[in-house]
């Protein structure tokens, strides 16, 4: 139905025109912090409450404190907020997560260097940037052109190549692709997606958050077997809703994250933790 809406998007990251705030944030010299400085201490502090709270993974710690500069993800104005445990907004009235669900959903998918991982919800491309250091290769769709294409420019120019991001609506999966040893989830369904549960190989993973009919939501992980779904369920959690569709041509606007954007947009909280 919708497939023939889906369009890989052929942006390539070295021609493109720098106006996002990874681009600011490359010209404010966003490079590696001094230990003295107030990021550095975030990080710091970032990094004592992610393993407080479980995170024990040294590789997916290792991608969030000192590999993937979450400064490189946000607008400007939220530069000296990058390494809280917040929701930050990323424009289009989306939000990228909590650094605390991030590495807990990379954590479930179990990181291995040889497997295929399917992200639904590109949004600023920081999730995606994250598994593409601790995964073989990752395809992340964004239902919003203009995210996707902000998120393109943003992972080439930090050198992660691994990751192929295209527009779409992520209900449909990527069947050309298929089987995925991971899907993740970035937005909320109201069910678990059968087709993406098709996409997943044998001992694959879905890992996604789950509105219930209370308007509850839990982050899960379903893990496919010969057996059926194991499903486990794990924290409380608050996600944008996965909307199904991609956005009309003529609402979309050709901007990209950028302060202005960001003012009209009110920020969702990601987590209830
Ligand atoms: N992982 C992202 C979080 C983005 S917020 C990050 O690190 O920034 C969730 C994203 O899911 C939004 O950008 C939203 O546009 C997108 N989304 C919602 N429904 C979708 C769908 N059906 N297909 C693809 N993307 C979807």
């Amino acid at each position: 139905m919708l497939g023939h809406l889906r369009k890989w998007l052929s942006i390539r990251p070295d021609r493109a025109v720098e106006t996002d705030p990874a681009a600011a944030g490359q010209a404010r010299g966003s490079g590696p912090s001094t230990l003295d400085s107030p990021l550095a201490q975030a990080k710091l502090e970032l990094g004592m409450l992610l393993r407080l709270q479980g995170i024990t993974n040294s590789a997916v710690l290792r991608a969030m404190l000192d590999l993937v500069p979450r400064e490189d993800f946000v607008a400007p104005s939220m530069l000296d907020r990058a390494y809280e445990n917040i929701t930050l907004p990323i424009g289009r009235g989306q939000t990228i997560s909590q650094p605390y669900v991030v590495a807990l959903m990379t954590q479930l998918l179990e990181p291995r260097g040889d497997k295929r991982i399917l992200e639904i919800g590109t949004g600023c491309g920081y999730q995606a940037a994250i598994l593409g250091h601790l995964f073989g290769q990752v395809y992340s769709i964004e239902r919003h052109k203009d995210l996707a294409e902000a998120a393109i420019r943003r992972l080439g120019r930090l050198g992660v190549d691994n990751v192929s991001v295209q527009q779409g609506d992520g209900f449909l999966g990527l069947s050309a692709a298929a089987p995925f040893d991971g899907i993740i989830l970035s937005a909320a369904p109201r069910e678990v997606p059968v087709s993406l549960v098709n996409q997943l190989a044998e001992g694959g993973r879905l890992v996604m958050p789950l509105e219930l009919e209370n308007g509850d939501q839990y982050l899960m992980r379903f893990t496919s077997s010969k057996a059926g779904l194991f499903e486990e369920r794990f924290t409380e959690v608050r996600f944008v809703p996965m909307l199904q569709g991609i956005p009309d041509k003529n609402t979309v606007q050709a901007t990209v994250i950028d302060d202005d954007s960001l003012k009209m947009d009110s920020p969702k909280v990601d987590s209830s933790l």
